[in-house]
């Protein structure tokens, strides 16, 4: 434990008033490392496509300058790792916005139900490619929830996403928004109640997930297996992204998780409040 003691006060009191300020440099060192290791990772996943593509461009001005399947192949996976660059600049993008904003809570009556419907119609495809179905049953006396529609929108879809890349090929993912059936977990704190809440989980039928992995699961850049996140296009930054939303609509996420059988990952977020009404906007 580490504290910084300051002196406080001018000489003249300090004969007869001790003034100590206690600082918990602990926490200060703690955040420091972790933003030294954020930036660390984060450049090593650029660095790591970015060798790549100056690889193939002087394999390309080199060696293979005449071959036309060797350029094709090559371009192919050049366009990959530009695309996973992209990927990955786009959600510290993404991280950086919604922890600027993670003070203010939103204040905005959203219909959700329209947003899990959207999400579930766009990602249905690639699901199909799978031999997966995306179920989505939305209560209509949920629907509407406190949040910012494009959050929510980027959340919806990051875990259905999850579902969909860590899904067992052939099974479906089922998707539900509803009200809280029953008492709440009790890690989702004393914000929420099965009154003020509705619940939006999303199950996949997939290899589930060890329990010594959940505790950091929604850290940025940790993956339970590395190899297959990067197989599937993941940036290790989708958890990250949800669980800031997530704190920032002051819900709270719930993963639970049997290995052998898959996931279920809920968000418990907030109904607006008869008091909430007149100040709530619609969304657009
Ligand atoms: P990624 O881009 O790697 O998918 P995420 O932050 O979305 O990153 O997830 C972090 C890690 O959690 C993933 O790499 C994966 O190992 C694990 N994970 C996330 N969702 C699931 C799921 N539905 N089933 C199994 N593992 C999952």
């Amino acid at each position: 434990f580490l504290v910084r003691v300051e002196r406080l006060g001018s000489r003249a009191m300090d004969d007869t008033v001790a003034v100590l300020a206690l600082h918990d440099l602990t926490a200060i060192k703690r955040m420091e490392q972790m933003r030294a290791d954020f930036v660390a990772n984060a450049s090593h996943e650029l660095r790591t496509p970015l060798a790549t593509l100056l690889g193939f461009i002087e394999t390309l001005r080199g060696p293979a300058r005449d071959d036309a399947d060797a350029r094709e192949r090559f371009l192919l996976i050049m366009q990959e790792q530009a695309s996973r660059m992209a990927r990955l600049i786009n959600d510290l993008l993404s991280l950086s916005r919604i922890e600027l904003n993670e003070h203010s809570k939103p204040r905005t009556a959203t219909d959700l139900g329209r947003i899990v419907e959207t999400a579930t119609e766009a990602l249905q495809p690639l699901a199909r490619a799978r031999g997966m179905t995306i179920v989505a049953t939305v209560a209509s006396e949920a629907r509407i929830v406190v949040g910012e529609a494009d959050e929510l929108a980027q959340l919806v879809q990051n875990l259905l996403d999850n579902a969909v890349k860590y899904g067992r090929d052939g099974t479906p993912v089922e998707v539900s928004l509803g009200g809280a059936a029953g008492p709440l977990p009790p890690t989702v704190g004393n914000d929420l109640t099965p009154d003020t809440a509705v619940v939006l989980a999303v199950k996949d039928h997939g290899d589930g997930i060890g329990k010594e992995h959940l505790p950091r699961l929604t850290e940025r850049f940790y993956r339970v297996d590395t190899a297959r996140s990067r197989k599937m296009g993941g940036t290790g930054l989708g958890l990250a992204i949800v669980k800031h939303i997530v704190n920032r609509h002051r819900g709270a996420l719930v993963v639970e998780s049997v290995v052998g059988q898959g996931s279920t990952f809920a968000v418990y977020l907030p109904r607006p409040e008869i008091d909430d009404k007149a100040v709530l906007r619609p969304s657009p």
